[in-house]
């Protein structure tokens, strides 16, 4: 299928030179990026300072928008899950994400499917599908903002798909996202979570801006995390923290180690004080996720286990956190709505 440009995506200059090309006065070009960036609108209808002939032309060459949400999951702790049918018949998934402060996150996805396979993952059941495009990614941001009626205050990049693998469509979202020529927002409310991918890691690091990076670690040992993710995608722990260590060094931010707890099979107290040691030495913090689940093998820890794992981590002197238990309703873990649609497809 022939791709088109995503009009969302489009730099500054880009717009410029496209309006050029196409025989448009340059102003066009401003008034194009008032739209997108200061009133969040790519829908060329909706530009009413526009000519009839040039939101014509835009519809011609580029998708605005390329998606819309086919389906909505609300849970009762105010978890919004939003399934979004793409341009080529694919879904992804995003969240929105309300905290008791009034502040909102956004969980967005970066590829369609994941190639990681993490077992206790409904995200990566069926492997990966396709990378998502820039415009893809910065979409689901627009999209989210739209649906909330305002922007979000934090975006996590933990949904469906492993961001540092799609790095190449990954960073320039980000640098949109957070340039003062795009949508101006704070590169510490952006988190990009990762399963221990190393080399985009190291790439991650080289950017050097101060963008947070969680990495999924869910064991201090080889033999657990080996019964979590499987091969081939799954690096070494001291390898992993040694990455942790560049990039605490060169973004100038600490890591979060995320945590998934398992029942029975990752949440004891042994492996808890393991992990609290691992956290300290490499000044990351940690951040327990009790697992929701996808009608699979793996339980959610009893709370009096969970509360004895905290205890035990955090008495290593590590920075502990616990997410809070949200989203917990049907369909609410990650990749399952998008699951549900692509067997009601086949
Ligand atoms: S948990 Fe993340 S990295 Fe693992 S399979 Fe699911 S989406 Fe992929």
């Amino acid at each position: 299928m022939q791709v088109k440009k995503f009009l969302i995506a489009q730099t500054p200059e880009e717009l410029a030179q496209w309006c050029k090309d196409s025989g448009f006065p340059g102003f066009r070009a401003k008034q194009l990026q008032q739209w997108i960036r200061e009133k969040m609108v790519i829908e060329p209808e909706k530009m009413l300072n526009i000519p009839a002939l040039l939101r014509q032309k835009l519809r011609e060459d580029f998708y605005a928008p390329s998606m819309k949400i086919a389906e909505k999951a609300a849970s009762s702790d105010g978890v919004t899950k939003l399934l979004l049918e793409l341009y080529d018949g694919e879904h992804i998934e995003m969240a929105i994400i309300p905290a008791g402060d009034g502040r909102v996150t956004f969980c967005l996805s970066t590829q369609v499917g994941c190639p990681v396979g993490c077992r206790f993952c409904a995200s990566g059941k069926n492997g990966l599908k396709r990378n998502l495009h820039t415009g893809e990614i910065l979409e689901e941001f627009l999209l989210g903002c739209g649906y909330l009626g305002r922007r979000c205050d934090n975006i996590v990049f933990m949904g469906i798909g492993e961001g540092l693998l799609n790095c190449n469509e990954l960073f320039p979202a980000l640098e949109m996202l957070s340039s003062q020529t795009g949508f101006c927002f704070a590169p510490r409310r952006i988190t990009v979570s990762t399963s221990g991918y190393i080399p985009g890691m190291q790439k991650f690091a080289d950017l050097q801006k101060e963008y947070t990076l969680a990495v999924s670690l869910h064991a201090p040992d080889e033999e657990t995390r080996a019964k979590i993710i499987p091969d081939p995608l799954r690096f070494p722990i001291k390898d992993i923290l040694s990455a942790v260590d560049t990039y605490r060094e060169k973004a100038g931010r600490m890591v979060t180690l995320e945590y998934t707890l398992l029942a029975g099979i990752n949440d004891s107290d042994a492996q808890a004080e393991a992990l609290g040691r691992l956290a300290f030495a490499h000044h990351a913090k940690v951040n327990l996720i009790p697992y929701n689940s996808t009608g699979n093998d793996f339980r959610r820890p009893s709370r009096e286990r969970i509360e004895s794992f905290e205890k035990h981590a955090l008495a290593t002197g590590a920075v502990v956190t616990r997410r809070m238990e949200r989203g917990s309703g049907k369909n609410a873990a990650c990749g399952q709505l998008r699951i549900k649609a692509e067997s009601e497809k086949k």
